[in-house]
């Protein structure tokens, strides 16, 4: 069978089951992952009406936003920044990472996200970056192809190695600050850094030739190639939470079910490899997990799949 090619950043496993989300979850350890680009485009270009309305609103908040910042006003900044978050996810809804499953762990994000927009506005060092970035982004020429608007490449590649590195330094001193340590959790920095970066480029795609919209999607980690794969051995499982009917591939611990958004424990036990006493699974199998009786390190899943 052909599936696109993720590999789990925890465990190395592939992607099995369909996904009707931008967001992939492990089907061998539950961690959510990776994600996929060109479903996050189709999810934008699904309503009309909701991505112009979602658009409007956008711009007049942001022009809201600018006069706070202007005026020296963090408080008012940030009342803007919890509106903004929260029209973004009730507007696109399968936009919201499927690590936020209830309404306790989505306040925390909506104001995480806020807090941390507020502070780079404010932080002149950002406050440098977003000029360098406008000054980069104003230098890049456009001309007319085939009735289309089309960037100059070595201008625009400019811009796009700036704007990955700045948001790679961002998401490290993000990642270090112990009072969003929840967000290890919630989206953990290697699918942060891929969140916004796929906002950059879904916004430069249409005005970049062919082969500089592929670099660009390869650079950033977009690439969707498939692989054949075997159809893996597995089992139905009733999901823990709405009882679907879900598909747990053969070796998996946790599966993800798309119609309620949360995981299912496939096992709750596992053996020893070394002495071969029971274990109970821990919470997140894809780390070494000590055996109680001999002290070994088991690792539940291994990245067998070669790729
Ligand atoms: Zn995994
Ligand atoms: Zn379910
Ligand atoms: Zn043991």
């Amino acid at each position: 069978m052909k599936v696109k090619k993720f590999r789990c950043i925890q465990c190395g496993g592939p992607k099995i089951n369909p996904y009707s989300t931008p967001y992939i979850v492990c089907d061998f350890c539950g961690s959510f992952t990776d994600i996929d680009f060109a479903v996050g485009m189709e999810k934008w270009n699904e309503s009309a009406p909701v991505t112009l309305n979602y658009q409007f609103q956008k711009m007049a908040l942001m022009s809201r936003a600018q006069m706070a910042l202007a005026a020296g006003d963090q408080r008012g900044y940030y009342a803007i920044q919890k509106e903004y978050w929260d029209f973004y996810y009730r507007s696109f809804p399968t936009y919201l990472p499927p690590s936020i499953d209830n309404d306790k762990k989505y306040a925390i994000y909506i104001e995480i996200c806020s807090v941390s927009s507020t502070e780079s506005a404010f932080d002149p060092k950002w406050q440098q970056y977003g000029l360098k970035q406008q000054h980069l982004q104003a230098q890049v020429q456009f001309t007319v192809e085939d009735g289309r608007r089309i960037a100059d490449s070595n201008a625009f590649f400019r811009l796009a190695d700036f704007f990955a590195s700045i948001t790679r330094e961002g998401m490290s001193a993000f990642y270090r600050d112990p009072k969003f340590n929840i967000m290890h959790q919630l989206l953990p920095e290697p699918v942060h850094f891929k969140l916004k970066t796929s906002m950059f480029v879904q916004a430069w795609l249409p005005y970049l030739r062919q082969a500089d919209a592929a670099r660009l999607l390869r650079e950033m980690g977009f690439a969707n190639e498939y692989v054949e794969i075997e159809p893996p051995a597995g089992k139905a499982v009733a999901c823990g939470h709405c009882a679907g009917q879900l598909f747990a591939p053969e070796g998996s611990y946790k599966v993800f079910c798309e119609k309620c958004r949360k995981t299912t424990n496939v096992r709750a036990q596992f053996f020893c490899m070394s002495c071969g006493s029971p274990n109970q699974v821990p919470e997140d199998p894809s780390k070494p997990i000590d055996c109680s009786n001999c002290g070994i390190a088991n690792r539940l899943i291994q990245p067998q799949f070669g790729w």
